[in-house]
C-alpha cells in the first residue's frame, strides 16, 4: 500500500487505455480524481466505474491541445479546489507516417496534443502545488521518445520533447517539494496499438525486440506511475523510467 493523504489528481486522456488504468489505480489508494479525456461519454464513463467501485472521482471533457481550453478548464477547477495535489499528462495520439508524406497538421495536431498539453496543464495546476510545497507531476512518454522511431518523427519528437520538460520543470520545482518525472511505456496492449496487436506477423516481429516476451498491459504503466505520484516517491525527480519488457535497455 503507497501512501497519498487524500490527494486529488487530474489524470488526461483517462477514458480509455493507459490514463484509465492510471485513474483506477490512484482511485484505489483514495486519491480523488479527475478524469479529463476528449469526449464527455470517454470520462464519463471513467469516472462512473471509479465511483461504482467506491472511489472518487468526476469526469472532465477537455481537449488537451487546445491551451485555451485548458486555460478555462483549469482555472474553473482552481476555483473549486484550490491545489490539485497530482497531474498525469497522458493524453496522446499517433498519426503514423514517413517524413516526406506527413503532413503539417499531423505535424501539429501531435506536437499539440502529446506535447504543448504539457506545458499548459503544468502551467496552470504547477502554481499551487508550488505554494503548497508537495506535488507530483508524471508525464507519459514513450520509448520512441527515446530511441526515436521510423514513421514517428512527430510522436517521437512529441516523446522526447516530454523528457526535456519533465527534467527542466524537476530543477525548477525542486525546492518546492514539487517532483516532475517520466514514465517511458514499450508496447502496451490499447486501442492505439490494437492495429499492430491483431496481426499476428507484425505483433511476432515486435516481441521479437521485446525480452519480457509479451505486450505490457495499462496496468504496468500505471503502477509506475502510482508510484511516482506518492509520498515514498519524494526524493526521485527528473527521471525517466522505462517500462518496456526489457526493450530498450
Ligand atoms: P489510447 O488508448 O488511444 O487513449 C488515449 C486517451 O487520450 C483517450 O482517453 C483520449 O480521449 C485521450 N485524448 C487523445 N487526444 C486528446 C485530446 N486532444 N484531448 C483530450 N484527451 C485526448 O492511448 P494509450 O495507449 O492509453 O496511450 C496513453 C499515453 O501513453 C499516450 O500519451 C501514448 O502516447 C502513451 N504511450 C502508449 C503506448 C502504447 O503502447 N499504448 C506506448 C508508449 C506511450 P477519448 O477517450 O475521449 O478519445
Amino acid at each position: 500500500m503507497l501512501t497519498f493523504n487524500n490527494r486529488t489528481a487530474l489524470v488526461t486522456g483517462a477514458g480509455r487505455g493507459i490514463g484509465r488504468a492510471i485513474a483506477e489505480t490512484l482511485a484505489r489508494q483514495g486519491v480523488s480524481v479527475i478524469c479529463v479525456s476528449k469526449s464527455s461519454d470517454s470520462c464519463g464513463a471513467a469516472a462512473a466505474a471509479i465511483t461504482q467501485a467506491g472511489g472518487k472521482a468526476r469526469a472532465l471533457a477537455v481537449d488537451v491541445s487546445d491551451g485555451a481550453a485548458v486555460a478555462r478548464a483549469a482555472e474553473a477547477l482552481l476555483g473549486e479546489i484550490p491545489v490539485i495535489d497530482i497531474l498525469v499528462n497522458n493524453a496522446g495520439i499517433t498519426r503514423d507516417g514517413l517524413l516526406f508524406r506527413m503532413s503539417d497538421a499531423d505535424w501539429n495536431d501531435v506536437i499539440a496534443t502529446n506535447l504543448s498539453s504539457c506545458f499548459h496543464w503544468t502551467k496552470h495546476l504547477a502554481r499551487p502545488m508550488t505554494r503548497a510545497r508537495w506535488g507530483r507531476i508524471v508525464n507519459i512518454t514513450s520509448v520512441s521518445g527515446i530511441l526515436g522511431n521510423p514513421g514517428q518523427a512527430n510522436y517521437s519528437a512529441a516523446k522526447a520533447g516530454m523528457i526535456g520538460l519533465t527534467k527542466a520543470l524537476a530543477r525548477e520545482f525542486a525546492s518546492r517539494g514539487v517532483t516532475v518525472n517520466a514514465v517511458a511505456p514499450g508496447f502496451i496492449k490499447t486501442d492505439m496499438t490494437s492495429e499492430f496487436v491483431a496481426k499476428l506477423e507484425l505483433a511476432a516481429r515486435i516481441l521479437e525486440a521485446v525480452p519480457l516476451k509479451r505486450f505490457g498491459e495499462p496496468a504496468d504503466i500505471a503502477g509506475m506511475c502510482a508510484f511516482l505520484c506518492s509520498e515514498e516517491s519524494g526524493y526521485i525527480t527528473g527521471q525517466v523510467f522505462t517500462v518496456d519488457g526489457g526493450m530498450a535497455m
